[in-house]
């Protein structure tokens, strides 16, 4: 698609004549009524911080992926999600192991045990699922990225230890995303349990027993020796009927995906949640950008399921690509406008690396003019604490001079990324890491992409070798 550049100036405001000029002094010569292309138009908008958007495409989100509300009459009950949370070492994986082994029900007796990201578990007829990655980092992370998919937090306590500092954070991760918590008072099995002081503590944290006239539900448990496990699932039904979790199954499914890997035999597979409608085999999916019709499903306990209704958790076969964990995905009426979508993203994908390979490439253009011909040095920055961060910043910005010039694109808390590796070698980068190391995917990307990864635990060393570098590249002297 294309727009003349009258057009264009009416829709973004920018006079013509400064468009031209723009232009031309990336060596394209146009007149007002020469066509740009989408990319050449999404360059100009950035430079007037203007984000150019393709109508037409856009609308193939908007009309296929957004929901109808649903009627009161529509909503059917639906099993809650829990998550278990709590401090190391106070037993989640050991009571989510308990939850999962002692509530097998004969029909489900022989079926093989799955580590598909999610389980369903049976009580009176009822289910519950639980999500198998324990703790608050995964909660949080779905969060980030949009997906609220928990209903019920459990918080598991060791009664020999009381509350601990991780404890505190999945009181406030909880209380963050407005979520409901059972506390399970864990290991009362222990001499020198104290379930007392537990309450007593957590009450402090504004979880009060019903006994002392609060409304938080306090459980004992061992898991360990698997006691108290019917009741904690009872208080989870019971809870979750306060809370009228619903959902209308009749309709086409969309949800979240919890899991996803890339099998060998099997391709991608990707756990998803169905949050409403039921997700059936057959069904053309769109997650991302990876798109394909449902070959198979596959539940907990490794059997092939024909659907899976609000709530459960099945495993997906027939995408196109992984998934990314977090994204939602959605069921569309078929595989052509499912491509549509995905083609749709993939440009806007490709226009946000553009635009920040664009934003890098102004800067450039700036100084070129400003200070004549200058070699950039572009680093991408990732550290474990925001004050070494600050400093090694200011410390390496004063290593700029005349003929160098040293540009920190990106910096960033946390281990470096694919994400980071991806705009390194779009914007012909190096990435520092202070005391952080590369994850595994983000290691064979930089492989690929010959991205180069440089690790340091000291400033100095680090400064030293970038001060190096920089002598390296100045141009040589006569
Ligand atoms: P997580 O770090 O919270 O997942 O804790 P784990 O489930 O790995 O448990 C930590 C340790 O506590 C393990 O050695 C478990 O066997 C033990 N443990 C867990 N639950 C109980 C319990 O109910 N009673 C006793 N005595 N030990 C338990």
């Amino acid at each position: 698609s294309s727009i003349s550049i009258k057009e264009l100036s009416e829709l973004l405001g920018i006079k013509v004549n400064d468009i031209l000029k723009f232009l031309l002094s990336h060596g394209i010569s146009s007149n007002i009524n020469s066509n740009v292309d989408f990319e050449t138009a999404t360059m100009i908008g950035a430079k007037y911080n203007i984000e150019v958007i393709l109508e037409e495409q856009q609308d193939i989100e908007s009309i296929y992926l957004t929901e109808e509300p649903d009627r009161e009459d529509q909503m059917e009950p639906r099993p809650p999600i829990v998550t278990v949370m709590g401090h190391v070492d106070h037993g989640k994986t050991t009571l989510l192991d308990a939850i999962r082994k002692t509530n097998v029900t004969s029909s489900e007796a022989g079926g093989i045990t799955q580590h598909i990201g999610a389980y369903t578990v049976e009580l009176n007829n009822r289910k519950i699922v639980f999500i198998d990655t324990p703790g608050h980092e995964a909660f949080t992370a779905m969060r980030a990225r949009g997906a609220q998919i928990t209903d019920i937090v459990i918080l598991v306590v060791a009664a020999d230890d009381g509350v601990m500092p991780q404890t505190i954070e999945a009181i406030n991760h909880a209380k963050a995303a407005n979520v409901p918590i059972i506390v399970a008072v864990n290991k009362i099995d222990k001499p020198n349990a104290n379930a007392e002081r537990v309450k007593q503590e957590l009450s402090e944290y504004g979880l009060i027993p019903e006994e002392w006239g609060g409304d938080t539900i306090f459980v004992p448990v061992s898991a360990l020796r698997k006691q108290g496990i019917n009741e904690l699932l009872e208080m989870i039904l019971l809870l979750s009927d306060l809370l009228e979790l619903k959902a209308n199954p009749n309709k086409r499914a969309s949800g979240v995906v919890i899991e996803s890997r890339l099998d060998k035999g099997m391709g991608s597979v990707a756990t998803v949640l169905v949050q409403s409608g039921t997700l059936k085999v057959g069904d053309i999916v769109i997650s991302g950008t990876s798109f394909g019709r449902v070959r198979a499903l596959i539940d907990d306990k490794g059997r092939r399921v024909k659907k899976a209704t609000p709530s459960i958790p099945v495993s997906v076969l027939g995408l196109s690509e992984v998934p990314n964990v977090g994204d939602k995905f959605y069921v569309v009426p078929d595989e052509k406008i499912a491509k549509a979508i995905s083609d749709y993203r993939k440009d806007r994908l490709r226009q946000q690396q553009y635009n920040n390979i664009n934003k890098l490439s102004f800067d450039q253009l700036f100084n070129q003019i400003q200070e004549g011909k200058i070699k950039n040095f572009n680093i991408i920055l990732k550290g474990d604490v925001q004050g070494s961060l600050e400093a090694i910043k200011q410390s390496l910005l004063r290593l700029s001079n005349d003929e160098v010039h040293l540009n920190i694109i990106h910096d960033g808390v946390g281990a470096i990324s694919e994400t980071d590796v991806m705009l390194a070698s779009a914007s012909n980068a190096i990435i520092i890491g202070f005391n952080v190391a590369a994850d595994a995917k983000a290691r064979t990307l930089a492989t690929k992409e010959k991205v180069e990864i440089r690790i340091y635990r000291v400033i100095y060393d680090l400064l030293d070798d970038i001060g190096a570098a920089i002598k390296g590249m100045l141009a040589p002297k006569v």
